[in-house]
């Protein structure tokens, strides 16, 4: 019998609310798309819209209150906090427009932090492969004389340069990325786009990118609009 290729990413409905004060903000009022592997996409819309709200659901870093959400035809959008951390580890990658990177870890100990969490080993008992490819990352994106650089030894965009190594040290299948130019000047901004585009071709990943800039946009192979709590074109 053959099954019906399933994308890798499908989200149907998902509903997210915050309360505050007594009040109700609904910020996704029914959000569905699919993504397919190697897929890039960019996800705009105006300062408040939701992006974020969105892409922390779809990176399992928060629970919808209702909606499904499948990632390679595995349901995820129910999973309990210690099993969304192994599939976050294994299957996403995060890249966070704060960088978010831990100050008291190295830059070569950050990038092994999603291993660490897979394997449950302790940053100097990981493989020895592991490592090698943690460096090889770092040394990709222009840091391979920094690994031992904490991040307040690094500039924004080596900081940035280092969540992206993290962000790929998995081979993820799913890549999300949260403005991840934002806080970059427009060199270091081009250098990481660049960067991550080519991760994501490479590792056929599905890549999710919100942003503002047009220039991200139009980089990517569709475009989807966060408006009033849903998506409402695709180009
Ligand atoms: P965007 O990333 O598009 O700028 P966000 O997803 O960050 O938008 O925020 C969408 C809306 O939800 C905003 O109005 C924001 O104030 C609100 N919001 C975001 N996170 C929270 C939270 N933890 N508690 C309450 N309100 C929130
Ligand atoms: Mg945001």
């Amino acid at each position: 019998m053959n099954e019906t290729p399933q994308p890798m990413m499908k989200a149907q409905n998902l509903v997210k609310a915050y309360s505050m004060g007594g009040r109700t903000l609904e910020v996704l009022r029914g959000v569905s798309l699919n993504l397919d592997s190697g897929e890039i996409c960019a996800l705009v819309g105006r300062s408040g819209s939701g992006k974020s709200t969105l892409l922390h659901l779809l990176g399992l870093l928060d629970q919808v209150d209702s909606g499904t959400l499948t990632l390679e035809g595995q349901n995820v959008h129910n999973l309990g906090a210690a099993e969304s951390a192994q599939a976050r580890a294994r299957r996403i990658g995060f890249v966070f427009q704060q960088f978010h990177l831990l100050p008291e870890l190295d830059a070569l100990q950050n990038v092994l932090l999603p291993r660490r969490i897979a394997t449950g080993l302790r940053w100097w008992a990981q493989a020895g492969d592991e490592k090698e490819k943690a460096c090889s990352l770092l040394t990709r994106v222009g840091l391979g004389n920094r690994l031992r650089h904490r991040p307040n030894q690094l500039s924004g965009g080596e900081q940035q340069r280092v969540a992206l190594a993290r962000a790929l040290v998995s081979n993820p299948a799913f890549i999300l990325a949260d403005e991840p130019t934002g806080n970059l000047d427009r060199e270091s901004g081009k250098a990481i786009l660049d960067l991550l585009l080519e991760a994501a071709q490479e590792q056929k990943a599905a890549l999710l990118v919100a942003t503002h800039a047009e220039k991200v946009a139009a980089a990517c192979d569709r475009i989807l609009h966060l408006r009033n709590g849903v998506i409402t074109q695709e180009a």
